[in-house]
């Protein structure tokens, strides 16, 4: 029986384990991870799959657009089976508003409905004056509130272990597992002195606005994403800023940009605020790798870096990473 450590409890660490009990049954499954739920990054992401090419930057367009199908159709699946209420996935219409054109997204290829906007339909929802361009698009948001736990939830049924504590070094884990397989998002910048990842922080507000229901992007930075009974508002990209704090000027450029981008918004009570830092990485690493330690070898996969579509993503990469277990395992790989 194969012994496997996933490192990482954020979306990527749960749907990795969960693609390798799928390719490997029989396999032992441990995930360790000092974090959990709410403390993790995706956990407050928006989760709204609307990915595009150069999200993923340094990655060959055609894996990228195997990332995002597999994806796809996981998430696609979840939205319209019975599940959907528990999973936290809902199918959801809304604008990509934009001054520059957008030119065959990615996400055009899988979406339920991507349409350009007329000057006449931009001029009736107020934006002609803001926005050259406007898209109406039909997507997914995942509401990782429900979807991560659930995630914990197939894990724990199939038999896997969870564990708490901090990695410190991957040392610690040399003739305990067969594979190891790295999902620790911005932990890896420590864990493996990987000064390629860094920070993209992102700051949110969280409005009690349960009659807006369909969600409005722009490309300059303003976002508003409906789920049960909130709205989130966002957004925040700063990148190599590791302040983990709500900073009040950010507060008030986001609602200043989402009150004058939508003015519904206005009157609407503040819940929640929330930071979290976009693992980011060019490019995403997804790639097996035997490491050597003084006490013994590891063989290591690593899956990490997702940026700012790490949820939209995450099913396709998952999948891949388990891919690259299960040939390590088979003495497949080149390692
Ligand atoms: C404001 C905001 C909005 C976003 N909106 C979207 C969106 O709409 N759509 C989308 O697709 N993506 C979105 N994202 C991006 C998405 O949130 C991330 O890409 C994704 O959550 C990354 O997941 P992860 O599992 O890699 O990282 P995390 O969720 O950060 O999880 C990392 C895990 O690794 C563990 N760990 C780290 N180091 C160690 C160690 N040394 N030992 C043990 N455990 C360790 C942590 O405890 C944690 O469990 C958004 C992000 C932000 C900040």
């Amino acid at each position: 029986m194969p012994r496997i450590a996933v490192l990482g409890a954020g979306v990527i660490g749960l749907s990795t384990a969960v693609s390798i009990r799928k390719s490997l049954p029989s396999a032992s499954i441990v995930i360790i991870a000092d974090k959990f739920g709410s403390e993790t990054t995706s956990y407050g992401a928006g989760g709204l799959s609307i990915p595009t090419v150069d999200k993923v930057p340094g990655v060959p367009k055609d894996l990228v657009r195997r990332w995002v199908s597999d994806s796809w159709k996981w998430f696609s699946d979840l939205t319209l089976s019975d599940l959907a209420s528990t999973t936290g996935n809902q199918l959801a219409p809304g604008y990509f508003l934009c001054n520059t054109p957008l030119i065959d997204p990615l996400f055009a290829e899988y979406v339920y409905s991507y349409e350009r906007m007329s000057d006449e339909e931009l001029k009736k929802i107020n934006m002609q004056a803001k926005y050259k361009y406007g898209y109406r698009v039909t997507s997914i948001i995942t509401c990782l509130k429900k979807y991560l736990p659930w995630l914990t939830k197939l894990h724990l049924d199939g038999g896997g272990i969870i564990e708490g504590r901090k990695i410190e070094n991957l040392n610690e884990l040399v003739g305990t597992y067969d594979v190891v397989v790295n999902c620790t998002g911005l932990g890896s910048r420590k864990l493996l002195n990987d000064g390629k990842i860094h920070s993209n922080r992102g700051q949110i507000i969280e409005l009690h606005a349960d009659w807006i229901k369909y969600w409005i992007y722009t490309d300059d930075g303003a976002y508003l994403l409906p789920y049960d009974d909130i709205v989130k508002i966002g957004g925040v990209r700063q990148m190599h800023n590791y302040n983990i704090e709500v900073d009040e000027n950010d507060q008030r450029e986001i609602k200043e940009k989402c009150y004058r981008l939508w003015p519904p918004l206005q009157g609407a009570d503040i819940v929640k605020e929330w930071v979290g830092l976009r693992p980011t990485r060019t490019p995403l690493r997804l790639e097996a790798e035997l490491i050597k330690f003084p006490t013994g070898k590891l063989k290591v996969v690593h899956n990490y870096g997702h940026g700012g579509v790490g949820i939209a993503i995450s099913w396709g990469t998952s999948l891949h990473a388990a891919k690259l277990v299960k040939d390590i395992l088979q003495s497949e790989s080149r390692l």
